[in-house]
């Protein structure tokens, strides 16, 4: 069988990690990207950590004729779809730049592997598709789904719907959709991370880069939530931990002998407040943070964690790594960016 794996994203921040940890797992994987929102220097960093290049298709994810034109050459046993715009208050702004990117991009990458072979595909999806929980915090793939309010999260619950019905219409396609939790942290040999665009809108990058004296203050929004504390609740889950999470609906898929879609929650089950984050890393970097609380961020979600027991029944998946161990890499990878500049 053929080991190849193409990676759509795989320049991007979960796409790189999951790179490492294929060909850790054996696999060649192969990076489909344009970098309109990487950078180039992440192939270096990956060069440092799998000893070789990884082979590169660069190009856009829309363009179905490219990826039929590769398939038809090459044996790929699987495709695993990272390319995708998502922030969350920028696809407020720009609908129609997420409903292009991450719609069209889908069904561009689906036709090309759907027509061409079956070949097994996981699409990343995310926690947004069940909105705020109604009475239950703690969400299983059971939990009703809810239409998310951002064009981001609503090309996320399309998604999965697109999927579901394409499974329909042809019930041998294997093919799955993993719901995310909140990924942080980096590779622990800090030669890959997250590289935000712009002032990143996400907690982890925020206070690594006021750490680093980017910004003068972390804002925390809300401190009246009905929570542990006041701040909002996350299931942060280690990157690392995540890309493993690939690797196993992988290799559960190409098990299957016939098709399937299955949905599965990745995350770590335990749910971490605003404030217990900003905490570990102060205390695991043996640092003050700046902080202040400030206003509630219009349509934050108050408290959602993962139920990842079928994580754990279908793919022999648990997350093994801590907060503690997201912070620490989190403001490695952090250091060794600024001082490349
Ligand atoms: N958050 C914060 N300050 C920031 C960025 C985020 O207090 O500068 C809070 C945010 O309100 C939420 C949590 O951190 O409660 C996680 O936010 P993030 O944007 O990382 O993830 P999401 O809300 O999409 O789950």
């Amino acid at each position: 069988m053929s080991k190849k794996v193409l990676v759509t994203g795989g320049a991007g921040y979960i796409g790189s990690h999951t790179i490492v940890e294929l060909s850790k797992a054996g696999y060649k994987p192969v990076i489909l990207d344009d970098f309109r929102n990487s950078d180039e220097s992440v192939l270096k960093g990956l060069r440092g950590i799998i000893g070789r290049d990884i082979e590169l298709l660069k190009g856009d994810v829309s363009n179905t004729a490219l990826i039929q034109s590769y398939l038809r050459k090459e044996a790929v046993c699987g495709i695993i779809h990272f390319a995708a715009n998502k922030a969350v208050g920028e696809s407020v702004e720009k609908p129609l730049l997420y409903y292009q990117n991450n719609v069209e991009g889908l069904v561009s990458i689906l036709k090309a592997a759907s027509e061409e072979q079956n070949i097994p595909f996981v699409f990343s999806s995310s926690c947004t598709v069940y909105g705020e929980p109604k009475g239950q915090k703690e969400v299983s793939e059971q939990t009703a789904k809810t239409i998310p309010t951002s064009p981001y999260g609503f090309t996320k619950w399309l998604g999965e719907q697109i999927i579901e019905d394409l499974f329909h219409s042809n019930n041998q396609l294997r093919l799955m959709s993993l719901r995310y939790f909140n990924p942080i942290g980096a590779h622990e040999s800090a030669l890959i991370g997250e590289l935000p665009i712009g002032k990143p809108n996400n907690l982890l990058p925020f206070i690594t880069q006021t750490a680093a004296g980017i910004h003068e203050k972390l804002k925390i929004f809300g401190a009246d939530y009905p929570t542990v504390d006041g701040t909002c609740v996350r299931d942060y889950i280690h990157v690392v931990d995540l890309a493993e999470a690939h690797v196993k609906a992988l290799e559960f898929l190409l098990k299957q002998q016939s098709g399937c879609h299955e949905v599965v929650n990745i995350g770590t089950g335990k749910g971490s407040s605003v404030l217990e984050v900003v905490h570990a890393f102060e205390k695991v970097n043996n640092m003050a943070l700046n902080y202040e609380f400030a206003p509630n961020r219009p349509g934050d979600v108050i408290e959602i964690y993962a139920n990842v027991d079928y994580a754990e029944a279908l793919l022999g998946w648990q997350a093994k790594r801590s907060i503690n161990d997201a912070v620490r890499d989190a403001w490695r990878w952090e250091q060794s960016i600024r001082a490349k500049e």
